[in-house]
């Protein structure tokens, strides 16, 4: 049996023309899944005998919603989805005035071992299917709400499931289906270098973010043990030739961490490091994680940091603070969910 959802538009012509019937049906098709349609038999404008076939060789798969919070404070929804082999993932839905935004993961569980991060702590179980990233959206559209922005920001490092995300990204931007506008998708990366490479080459238009954490070597490879791999000079060169190739600003995620990285020295040379990159950096004020202990910086902090960077040319903003009440960092959700399951 064969998962539709898991096709592109392409791959979706190729399987009617090989079963014998027209392009055209895996159009109608395509448009049925997006409009959340799991069962052959509600899609009334194909023939009964095609679903038959239908029903004979080929599925749509979906993801159920384990359990779902709703912050008090602002609205944002944190979501557990069951996949089919009973594993975990999170996906939040967060209002902006610009319209909803879903953060979704790749992958169950991460390797990349980024020390601020729940989801690293158990490794990393399995990638996700583009259809199983596809359907955290699209469950996420029918409960929250249109969903009109993607941030690939979720447990997992999206470079590290290459293949899966880019088809991903081309079945959610078709305008047959979801129809995500290619600019308004978000890739973010904790620096696979080679991939920043072949990310840039696919000129895609998507958004390329980068998780820094930190302007040295040192602390960089304390946070995250990536940088060991791929340095800090080899992860700006990177990001260099993706600005050229696509003209594309790149933004730096920056978690402010108390007495770890939110010192004047820390924003100064972070200013040094970045300047003239065509780039945006997003000082995050981080949420707390029990297992791990990090705190947030404190706001004086958090806006001196910020004024230096000003102050150097580099734009920047400071992330709200979303869903503290819900466990709305990266893999805490999940964590707690699970440990609540094996008791
Ligand atoms: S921050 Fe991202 S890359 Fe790092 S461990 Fe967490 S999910 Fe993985």
């Amino acid at each position: 049996m064969v998962d539709l959802k898991n096709m592109t538009i392409d791959e979706l012509e190729k399987f009617f023309v090989d079963i014998g019937e027209t392009k055209y049906r895996a159009k109608q098709v395509f448009q049925w899944i997006y409009r959340g349609v799991t069962n052959f038999e509600e899609m009334t404008d194909l023939k009964i005998e095609l679903r038959k076939k239908l029903n004979s060789i080929a599925y749509i798969s979906s993801l159920k919603i384990a359990q779902k919070l709703v912050s008090d404070a602002d609205e944002t929804a944190k979501y557990l989805f069951l996949l089919d082999d009973e594993n975990i993932v999170e996906g939040v839905a967060i209002k902006y005035s610009y319209g909803n935004t879903s953060c979704i993961s790749t992958q169950v569980g991460c390797n990349m071992k980024c020390s601020f991060c729940a989801s690293g702590i158990g490794g990393k179980v399995r990638n996700l299917k583009a259809s199983e990233m596809v359907d955290e959206v699209l469950i996420m559209d029918n409960d929250y709400g249109k969903i009109s922005n993607i941030v690939l920001m979720g447990s997992g490092e999206p470079f590290d499931n290459y293949e899966e995300v880019m088809k991903f990204i081309k079945i959610v931007n078709n305008p047959f289906g979801m129809g995500v506008g290619i600019r308004h998708i978000t890739i973010s990366t904790c620096g696979i270098v080679p991939k920043i490479y072949d990310f840039a080459n696919e000129g895609l238009g998507v958004n390329l973010s980068i998780s820094l954490h930190a302007p040295t070597d040192d602390l960089r490879t304390q946070l995250m043990p990536i940088n060991k791999v791929y340095p800090i000079k080899d992860l700006i060169k990177a990001c260099k030739y993706y600005i050229d190739k696509t003209h594309r600003r790149v933004t730096f995620e920056y978690s402010l961490i108390k007495d770890v990285n939110d010192n004047y020295e820390m924003s100064v040379k972070l200013s040094k490091l970045l300047r003239g990159l065509l780039c945006h950096v997003n000082l995050i004020p981080i949420n707390y994680v029990d297992e791990i202990g990090y705190k947030k910086a404190d706001n004086e902090k958090i806006i001196a940091f910020k004024n230096t960077l000003e102050k150097n040319g580099i734009t920047c903003t400071v992330r709200r603070e979303l869903g503290s009440d819900i466990n709305a960092a990266c893999g805490q959700l999940r964590r707690k969910y699970l440990a609540g399951r094996v008791k």
